[in-house]
């Protein structure tokens, strides 16, 4: 009842969503707990509100700084002013000021690079952390599709901190990540909610299609049937931009494209103009979508393959929240892995670059320096992504030749591995696509999970019909009306 009250007085809710207090019941009875709970569930309640009852502080690791912002102005509305984030966005002299008062915030966030400096360490060591969460807790496993390096060394952390009752989060995660996840934080007794990753209002088609361009007619073709709002996801910046200008061009459906080349001004106006309805329809990469709490979203269409079954998951999880019939639709073409691969590939240093990275390393030490130098970021070519694993990786150089070259064979061994890793999802990605048997146990078997109740609606392979779903979404006199509008207005045109 106590719960119940506090969820009401202090967040203005009237009920707890699936998992919720199962919870935080299980953080207050002092058990550590690991919840697998689906995008948009509320998982951030799960201890916003323990932290309200238990006495000391609250850490919560966040590996995504925009997110941090949002969930920090979250506290402020709830009224929660003891709340702080520490991370790159904050001045030298801010951290400062935060830093020498740590003690008098309730809730802190904090990223995993920040965890990583001896200071803010000792800082930590200072306080009584009653509740250590980590959010998106998959990235600590090397075989999440997220891995972070510096995630791996939250264990470490934690034993710092003297082991505090600990909280896990996370919306996908296998079974095998999800021992990860324990295994790497030290925790032995846990209490595990994990709610089923199904989602019964939202059917899957997967239509195969001959190529690109095809595809795009067939998005245009599909939009115009099709109840909006919706996120169409691409692969490629360039491909969500050209989508969205064909769609402004073809049809009357508002829409735009949101990626990560945009400026962050546009990003948050855009996002702000889909969720209060101003824009149907946005061509998005998967930068799109995080802390997007938008609940009439009826169809997620994907342009490209994504990379893992994982990222697909709470892709289409954005569809249907408020629980009315939503369709996931994947267009595929032959040999439309090849992207997914080469982005991964990408996404590390390739081997050329690495010995071309160690050799000049080699340089710099034997005239003395034994660091990495940012400019070789540049004459290496190295993206961003590639260039924050090195130096995740090189951060303390050694000053020995032998110790240089074991470290660069630990980094390729490093790189193989997540190669295989992504690859291999990559594949099983594709089988999926491929394969003549149920979708929905599909993604289930994925997560160790088997399909209980098939509901009406559920995939193409079980015979659910895209063709009628439209016209069972669409009300038949308004396509009349708009038929009717749209000829009277080619022939006004037509007779000019
Ligand atoms: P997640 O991290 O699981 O994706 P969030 O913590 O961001 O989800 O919450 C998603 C949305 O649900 C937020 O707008 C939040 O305010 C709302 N929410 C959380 N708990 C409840 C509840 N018990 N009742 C109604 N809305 C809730």
């Amino acid at each position: 009842m106590e719960l119940e009250r506090l969820l009401k007085t202090r967040f203005g809710y009237t009920e707890f969503k699936p998992g919720q207090k199962q919870v935080i019941s299980s953080i207050l009875a002092g058990n550590h707990t690991l919840a697998m709970l689906p995008t948009g569930t509320g998982k951030s309640l799960c201890y916003q509100l323990p932290g309200l009852i238990l006495k000391g502080q609250v850490l919560i690791i966040s590996p995504l700084l925009s997110l941090m912002q949002d969930q920090v102005e979250q506290f402020k509305r709830f009224g929660e002013k003891r709340v702080v984030a520490l991370n790159s966005f904050l001045s030298a002299t801010e951290k400062n000021v935060v830093l020498n008062r740590l003690s008098n915030y309730k809730y802190i966030f904090i990223s995993p690079e920040m965890l990583k400096v001896p200071f803010i360490i000792r800082k930590l060591q200072e306080l009584s952390i009653s509740l250590f969460v980590v959010d998106e807790a998959h990235c600590i496993s090397q075989w999440g599709y997220d891995f972070r390096p510096d995630y791996s060394k939250l264990g470490d952390v934690r034993e710092k901190l003297r082991n505090p009752l600990t909280l896990a989060l996370t919306a996908t995660a296998t079974k095998k990540v999800r021992d990860d996840i324990l295994k790497s934080l030290g925790i032995t007794d846990v209490t595990k909610v994990e709610s089923s990753i199904d989602r019964p209002n939202i059917a899957f088609h997967v239509e195969e299609i001959r190529d690109y361009h095809e595809k795009e007619k067939r998005v245009l073709e599909l939009v115009k049937r099709l109840e909006k709002p919706g996120i169409i996801y691409f692969s490629s910046k360039k491909a969500a931009d050209q989508m969205a200008a064909l769609l402004n061009e073809h049809s009357d459906c508002r829409t735009s494209s949101y990626h990560g080349g945009m400026d962050p001004n546009s990003r948050i106006l855009i996002q702000q103009q889909f969720i209060h309805n101003q824009l149907d329809i946005i061509c998005a990469t998967s930068a799109f979508g995080m802390g997007v709490n938008k609940e009439n979203i009826r169809f997620i269409i994907h342009f490209h393959m994504p990379m893992q079954m994982e990222s697909y998951l709470q892709e289409i999880g954005r569809a249907g929240r408020d629980g009315l019939p939503s369709v996931a639709i994947l267009l595929f073409s032959p040999g439309d892995e090849i992207l997914p691969i080469q982005l991964a590939e990408s996404e590390l240093p390739a081997e050329q670059q690495i010995d071309w990275l160690f050799h000049k390393l080699l340089q710099d030490m034997q005239s003395g320096e034994s660091l990495l130098k940012p400019e070789l970021r540049e004459q290496g070519g190295f993206s961003e992504l590639q260039w924050r694993l090195l130096q995740n990786f090189l951060e303390q150089l050694p000053d020995n030749f032998s110790e240089l070259e074991d470290l660069k064979g630990t980094l390729k061994a490093y790189v193989y591995e997540r190669l295989t890793v992504k690859r291999n999802n990559i594949y099983r990605m594709k089988k999926w696509v491929e394969s003549k048997t149920c979708r929905r146990q599909g993604v289930l078997e994925y997560f160790d999970e088997t399909l209980s109740d098939r509901p009406e609606s559920c995939c193409d392979i079980c015979g659910f019909d895209l063709h009628n779903y439209h016209a069972a979404n669409k009300p038949t006199k308004m396509t009349e009306a708009d038929e009717t509008w749209q000829m009277y207005l080619t022939k006004l045109l037509n007779s000019l």
